[in-house]
């Protein structure tokens, strides 16, 4: 049977002399396994559409193997400028690999994919802080593979603003201080987040906010590292993520663009009892 539809190159690996194996998230079947027959050659005209960050149109055949047949592809966008900024390139993988990990059903695919095409085009704009488009792809992503994080207010009392809102990444909720303080959740070897109003309100735009207007706020110095330290935290501990293309993207990040460590504790790390400004 064959099948018409979009989708992104997630990760390409050579087989043999001339063939590819394809890790595509597609619009209409989620994350799938692709072989395509002589696409490593230069002069195959599906070489430029089955490379790494292609995003193309592809006729795909099913039979009864577990992975899908390339029949034909046509390149929609290469990101192509990406590749000249290694920097970019390292986040622009990780933003694959954080895709094939979390792998969108069919259902929600064609969101996901649309999430993964917006955050590539600004990052090869330059328009918004890496950083920054980091915490929103994470956060949007991990919501829309059904871990969305309930920021709506203090999961005990109810209340949208208050004083010492915390965020707790393993259950994905907020606590207040007053409801917080004195209970099992403020002992210290639970991971517990004080959430400065700044980074609190940017976790919420992204998460609540429409799609068109996501990317539409601005954040900079501690309130950016917080809300990259608390998305990144987030991520690692809803997907047991291991991602080698993470290490290598904060390997190469400028050091004025790494996060203060030393006001954010490492995951399994005591709180650290004087992070609460
Ligand atoms: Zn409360």
């Amino acid at each position: 049977m064959l099948a018409k539809t979009k989708g992104m190159i997630l990760k390409q690996r050579g087989i043999g002399e001339n063939d590819r194996m394809l890790t595509v998230l597609t619009s209409d079947f989620g994350v799938i396994e692709v072989s395509a027959k002589r696409a490593k050659s230069t002069k195959s005209p599906l070489s430029a559409a089955t490379q790494l960050l292609a995003y193309s149109e592809l006729c795909l055949f099913k039979g009864r193997q577990s992975y899908y047949i390339l029949d034909s592809a046509e390149c929609i966008h290469t990101f192509y400028p990406l590749r000249l900024d290694v920097v970019k390139l390292a986040l622009a993988g990780y933003f694959c690999e954080l895709s094939k990990t979390l792998s969108p059903s069919a259902d929600t695919a064609w969101e996901f994919l649309r999430l993964l095409l917006n955050t590539l085009y600004l990052l090869q704009e330059g328009r918004l802080p890496d950083d920054l488009l980091k915490a929103i792809f994470e956060l949007r992503a991990l919501s829309a593979a059904g871990f969305m994080p309930n920021l709506v207010g203090c999961s005990e009392c109810g209340r949208f603003e208050a004083e010492g809102l915390c965020f707790f990444p393993l259950d994905g909720i907020l606590i207040c201080e007053s409801c917080g303080a004195g209970t099992p959740m403020w002992r210290e070897d639970v991971l517990r987040i004080p959430l400065p109003p700044p980074v609190l309100s940017a976790m919420r735009h992204i998460i609540f906010s429409e799609p068109e207007r996501m990317f539409r706020f601005q954040l900079t110095g501690n309130s950016l590292s917080r809300l990259c330290w608390v998305a990144q935290q987030y991520t690692l501990l809803h997907t047991e993520g291991n991602f080698k293309s993470l290490e290598v993207y904060q390997s190469m990040k400028l050091p004025a663009s790494t996060d203060r460590k030393e006001n954010f504790p490492e995951l399994g790390e005591k709180q650290n009892k004087n992070d609460d400004t």
